[in-house]
């Protein structure tokens, strides 16, 4: 089956190319059977989600549900999100979804199991280790299929604020490790100080970073690294958190911070990412890129933060081009002139067959 399709990214040129088993080729390679009825559309190769949970729509606290995390993998791709990087759970069950097929689920990195100090999270959840312990729990964690660990790097105590969980030596250690065994390291981070000792310690991706600095964003940007503010997450944190509190306060002044350096990450050329972590389901991350414009982002830096960054800084080539995947998620308008509608694709192909909508 040869399927015919136009293809126009934002900003660039019309391309017409045809879907022929999963991949794109030339139009004049043999015969057509099909056509989409995709002019006058707007497509980009795929939606991304830097920050899932695909165990939860909230936070439970409970295991992963293997046919749950499958239901919601599905639901990704009939929106278009065709990649996903999970940044753990409460066990690894999300790592069975790489045994499943590519038209079933996105693309797929996976933290698995989280790692923390005891008191240093939700008790119970992530495997918790002391400092000494956490090069070997990386090294455990790192030799999983999922590509990343995922290491809580501050959590409040009771009537103490937060506190960092692990020293900087350990987490320079822990990122050494996880990167000879070809694996990247992520670390939550909601308070002050944690932020930067992780920049400094090479940390590849910095989930929420509400204390980031502009130079902590320079050196990101000097070595390709990620930040995935996750602000909607963020905000509802917030708005759970009693009037008045100091933890209300601290993310507030958190959230004032990010939206001031939004802005500077996009002149410096730093990695933002779009994350849903569990604010919206990860299938609906576009609402996240749509407020990611609202807060400090130019449309267009925003639409990249939900995808081609996150396919870029995963080392994903993607594109409109023979060879490549035939994966292509349309829009009736220009995302970069109306980033809400991201949101609402209007056609979502995957390997070169149409996705059925929810
Ligand atoms: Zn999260």
């Amino acid at each position: 089956m040869r399927t015919l399709v136009t293809l126009r990214p934002p900003g660039a040129d019309e391309v017409v190319l045809v879907a022929e088993d999963g991949y794109w080729s030339e139009p004049d390679a043999g015969p057509i059977d099909e056509a989409y009825e995709t002019h006058g559309l707007w497509a980009l190769p795929g939606l991304a989600d830097a920050h899932a949970h695909l165990s939860a729509d909230e936070m439970t606290l409970t295991p992963g549900d293997p046919d749950e995390i499958r239901r919601r993998a599905f639901a990704c791709v009939q929106a278009g999100v065709f990649l996903a990087l999970d940044k753990g759970w409460g066990d690894d069950a999300v790592l069975r979804l790489f045994d499943e097929p590519p038209d079933r689920r996105p693309d797929l990195e996976a933290a698995g199991r989280m790692i923390a100090t005891p008191g240093g999270y939700y008790p119970g959840f992530a495997e918790e280790v002391d400092e000494e312990q956490l090069a070997d729990a990386v090294a455990r964690a790192a030799s999983r299929r999922g590509g990343w660990v995922k290491i809580v790097g501050d959590w409040p105590r009771r009537g103490e604020g937060p506190r960092v969980n692990f020293s900087f030596e350990a987490l320079e250690a822990a990122v050494r490790i996880a990167h000879a065994a070809g694996a990247r390291v992520a670390i939550h981070t909601m308070a002050r100080e944690a932020p930067s000792m992780a920049v400094a310690a090479g940390v590849d991706s910095i989930e929420h970073g509400l204390f980031l600095t502009e130079d902590d964003l320079a050196a990101l940007a000097g070595r390709g690294g990620m930040w995935v503010p996750t602000l909607l997450r963020m905000e509802a944190v917030r708005d759970e958190l009693r009037e008045g509190s100091s933890g209300r306060r601290l993310l507030g002044e958190g959230l004032a911070n990010v939206a001031a350096l939004l802005p500077v990450a996009e002149r410096l050329g730093v990695t933002v990412l779009a994350g849903s972590d569990l604010a919206v389901p990860a299938r609906r991350v576009a609402a996240e890129a749509a407020r990611l414009a609202e807060v400090g982002l130019s449309p267009v830096a925003a639409v990249a933060a939900v995808s081609h960054a996150a396919f870029a800084a995963t080392g994903r080539d993607v594109g409109f081009r023979p060879g490549f995947p035939a994966d292509a998620v349309f829009f009736d308008r220009d995302p970069t002139e109306d980033v809400g509608i991201l949101g609402r694709p209007a056609l979502v192909l995957r390997r070169g067959r149409r996705v059925p909508a929810d």
